[in-house]
């Protein structure tokens, strides 16, 4: 990861390779801000200008055997800390137990999720610490390691996830430093640091991107139309990993929509062959995501009732779905409403319950056609 990598956060980076290329680099540097802004990567890549033993252009080179190890995330000098969990096997939890998996996230994605970290970790609703053994090994590592480059770095990830004992015992790393080490510190929450730690550290304040940035960031990583990408970067309020999110929520509701509209448009043709293969195809998705179109199902028939009373601020649909409603609303009336919402739901139970979801999905479409048409 080098300098140019990271999006935006111009000024924030000038610093960064200001202090380097002064070796005026603080102990302990806190990089903070809000989540999904890409503080992780500048912690990276200012550690990779940091060890480049080529910088070129006020940039790390990224072809020497330093900048390569670091893209590896393998670098000799540099340490990682984050978060982890204790399991049956792992007493003490330490950062490096779990060395693999972080690898993983930082290769998957520059920017940091922790939801998927929980999910890496394999231990659902697990709440990620930053154990009292991490610093002692920390401390150890830094005593033997070898050496290569002037500086080590420690790289770590939410100090604000350490427990006081931990914290407590890393303070005298952050006060006393080895004269060799730097320490940077990648926060979401800086006001929950235990404030001793806090308090001895420099910081620097990273800002939300703005949308327009997340929206070039989305256009050139996912192949997003503009007009979409700007759309979802506005829900995202500056986080990438929200916007990405959102951005993958917006894929299934496009195929759910498709699916909904096919439901409708054959029942009231009365294809029922046509229903049948439709039945197929949406047990193909499976349990949990058939109950969700079903779900989404249920949601647009309201949508489309409401569409009818000529409330647009009643309306929470998308640009794609306004647009169907736009001429489907009028088949859905208080005649009907109540009965196609009961059998989607009905429907729901029974798939939720573990029954043949394509048989059930086939007998809900007859029932449409009926009600359609009533
Ligand atoms: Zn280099």
């Amino acid at each position: 990861m080098k300098l140019s990598d990271i999006p935006a956060h111009d000024s924030v980076i000038r610093r960064l390779r200001d202090m380097a290329d002064a070796d005026r680099i603080p102990h302990a540097l806190l990089l903070h801000g809000p989540s999904g802004i890409g503080k992780m990567a500048a912690a990276r890549a200012f550690a990779q200008y940091i060890h480049c033993e080529n910088r070129t252009g006020g940039d790390s080179c990224g072809v020497c055997p330093s900048c390569l190890q670091h893209q590896s995330f393998n670098h000799i000098d540099t340490h990682y800390v984050y978060p982890v969990v204790k399991n049956a096997k792992l007493k003490r939890a330490v950062s490096d137990d779990y060395a693999g998996e972080w690898r993983e996230l930082l290769a998957e994605s520059p920017w940091m999720d922790f939801d998927r970290w929980v999910e890496l970790l394999g231990k659902e609703n697990a709440q990620p610490l930053i154990y009292v053994d991490e610093s002692a090994e920390l401390i150890r590592k830094l005593h033997y390691t070898a050496r290569k480059s002037q500086y080590k770095v420690v790289i770590m990830w939410l100090p604000e996830k350490m427990n006081s004992e931990c914290a407590n015992k890393l303070l005298k790393l952050v006060e006393e430093p080895f004269p060799d080490t730097k320490i940077v510190m990648v926060s979401d929450r800086p006001s929950e640091i235990l404030p001793t730690i806090f308090s001895r550290t420099q910081r620097v304040e990273m800002m939300r991107l703005s949308d327009e940035v997340i929206a070039s960031q989305l256009e050139a990583s996912f192949a997003v139309d503009p007009v979409d990408a700007l759309s979802i970067a506005h829900i995202a309020d500056g986080n990438m990993v929200a916007a990405v999110k959102a951005l993958k929520v917006s894929k299934t509701a496009r195929v759910f929509l498709d699916l909904f509209i096919s439901l409708m448009r054959l029942a009231y043709q009365r294809k029922v062959r046509d229903l049948r293969d439709w039945s197929a195809k949406v047990a193909e998705l499976g349990r949990v995501q058939s109950c969700q179109f079903l779900d989404y199902c249920q949601r647009l028939v309201r949508e489309n009732f409401i569409y009818n009373l000529n409330t647009p601020s009643l309306n929470y649909m998308n640009r794609d779905e306004a647009d169907f409603s736009s001429r489907f609303a009028r088949f859905i009336n208080e005649r009907n409403v109540l009965a196609i919402v009961g059998e989607l739901n009905r429907a729901r139970t029974d798939i939720a319950g573990n029954g043949n979801a394509k048989i059930i999905l086939f007998d809900l479409a007859i029932r449409i056609i009926l009600l359609l048409k009533g």
